[in-house]
């Protein structure tokens, strides 16, 4: 497979989790002119940002350009948005899968918008897509929104959620390198982070959504997002407040996260035996502790409370990088491999 913008933030994890991948090998890597035409190592150079070392047959792969063909089936997209839209389709077109990060393509009608674990049934949309030769495009969501998505959809799937109020404070990580300028970041909270709570309150309600014979009918669920970027390496921290349809107690609701298992049979290898983990102590989750869980693929929720506005609030946690992104876009592959259509 390839990776394009393999030299990013999102990129890099793709290389590290790709590694030791039972199913997959890193046999392209691709990102801009600046990069291509040398070997991988020397193209990121001190952008290395991870704590374990580039893989050697990876340092010494070629980076192509963005006009450069490519030759793998499946192709993972961690390509700035500025460029993503153009190229994925062109690679789509030409019969490449692409598995991408990417806001570009999310709420195109005919794109399904994955979470495995929620809404798996979407990838029918594939068909409907015109592409040749098994080409295609699959998206995974936002990195908030997954955190989001997935602490929602067992109480939606038990209870149906009316509504949420979920309010972020996420990591630099997600900014990409070199991201947020250190004098604007440390010791201090940006209330603003461009596009996203529009993003959040758009994608959450296509993957709780239903796959009808027009598409995806979203969800009916009035959502409301409040975006911060805190001083945090890696992990999204959130806390949403919902109101539910049907009564529930404490008790039902940590037994739906507990019990929420949809891939428990797909023996698929990034997916967690256990997605959510649903913590009791009063200061948990956190980023620092709980979001490399599960090979930062789990979502920790905690906290969970009466709400006097709404019915209950609860923080959740999850690795943006990994389950927000990297690891999203491997677990979605992983899952189409499983369903023989690469
Ligand atoms: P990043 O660190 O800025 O990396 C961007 C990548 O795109 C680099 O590999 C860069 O290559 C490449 N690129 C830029 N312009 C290009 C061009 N004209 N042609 C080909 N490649 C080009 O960004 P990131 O944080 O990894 O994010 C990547 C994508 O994932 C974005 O669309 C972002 O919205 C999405 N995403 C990020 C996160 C997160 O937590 N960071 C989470 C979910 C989704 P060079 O190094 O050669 O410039």
């Amino acid at each position: 497979m390839a990776v394009l913008g393999a030299t990013g933030t999102v990129g890099q994890r793709f290389i590290q989790l790709l590694e030791r991948h039972p199913w997959f090998e890193v046999a392209e890597v691709m990102a801009s002119d600046q990069s291509a035409g040398k070997p991988y190592a020397e193209a990121v150079g001190p952008r290395w940002k991870l704590p374990t070392n580039i893989p050697d047959a990876v340092a010494r792969l070629k980076v192509k350009g963005p006009g450069d063909a490519l030759r793998s089936p499946i192709l993972f997209s961690a390509l700035d948005a500025s460029v993503a839209g153009e190229l994925e389709e062109r690679h789509a077109r030409a019969g490449h899968l692409v598995s991408s990060n990417a806001r570009n393509h999310r709420m195109d009608p005919l794109v399904p918008l994955v979470i495995p674990e929620i809404n798996r049934d979407h990838l029918a949309l594939l068909d409907r897509q015109k592409h040749a030769n098994g080409g295609g495009l699959v998206t995974n969501p936002n990195c908030s929104v997954i955190v989001i998505a997935m602490a929602l959809a067992p109480l939606h799937s038990a209870f149906g959620v009316e509504a949420a109020v979920a309010t972020t404070f996420q990591a630099t990580s997600g900014a990409g390198y070199p991201g947020v300028p250190s004098l604007d970041i440390l010791g201090n909270v940006v209330p603003f982070i461009a596009g996203e709570e529009q993003k959040i309150e758009a994608e959450a309600l296509k993957i709780l959504g239903r796959l009808g014979g027009k598409g995806i009918e979203p969800a009916p669920i009035a959502v409301s997002a409040l975006c911060h970027r805190v001083p945090v390496v890696d992990g999204h921290l959130v806390a949403i407040s919902v109101r539910l349809r049907r009564r529930a107690s404490a008790k039902q609701i940590l037994e739906a996260w507990r019990s929420f298992r949809p891939l428990a049979r797909l023996d698929l290898p990034s997916a967690p035996a256990d997605p959510i983990e649903a913590r009791m102590e009063d200061d948990r989750p956190q980023p620092r502790l709980d979001a490399d869980r599960a090979g930062g693929m789990g979502v920790t929720v905690g906290r969970l409370r009466k709400c006097a506005v709404l019915d209950w609030k609860f923080e959740a946690l999850g690795h943006n990088t990994i389950r927000g992104a990297a690891g999203a876009a491997i677990l979605n592959a992983e899952l189409l491999a499983r369903a023989g259509r690469v």
